[in-house]
């Protein structure tokens, strides 16, 4: 399947610096910034530098060293943030909205993290 990137995106404006943003960390191939309408205490947003819309888009196309670095990137966000267990109320939870049916609003790949508040059960 190909997949069709948007490059007018908020994120991309934000990842070619025409949006500001509240930058959390940033790496080679990711960026972690604030959400700007948190929907918990924490509420970072962790994107891929490159032009991916969906999780499965970036794990079909990304490099090898994309996809480590996204992947260390998100942990090294939890714990920068302090939500990772061992903190004082740490623990977090991963969402990465996908397509219609997830109701992604941002068409570039990007995974929240939110914590600091028990969050309440999901899929039940
Ligand atoms: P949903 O809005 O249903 O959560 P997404 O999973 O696509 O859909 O999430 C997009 C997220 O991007 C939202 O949480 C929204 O608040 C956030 N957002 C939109 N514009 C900005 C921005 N300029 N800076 C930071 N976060 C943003």
């Amino acid at each position: 399947m190909a997949y069709a990137y948007d490059d007018q995106n908020i994120f991309a404006k934000i990842l070619r610096g025409e949006i500001p943003n509240n930058t959390v960390y940033e790496s080679a191939h990711s960026l972690a910034f604030h959400d700007i309408q948190p929907q918990a205490p924490v509420h970072v947003l962790v994107i891929p530098k490159g032009p991916y819309v969906t999780y499965d888009h970036f794990a079909a196309e990304a490099s090898d060293a994309e996809i480590a670095d996204y992947t260390r990137a998100i942990g090294e966000v939890c714990r920068l943030v302090e939500v990772a267990p061992g903190n004082d109320g740490g623990g977090y939870r991963l969402i990465s909205n996908t397509g219609e049916a997830g109701v992604q609003e941002v068409p570039h790949l990007h995974m929240h993290v939110l914590g600091g508040r028990v969050l309440g059960r999901m899929l039940r």
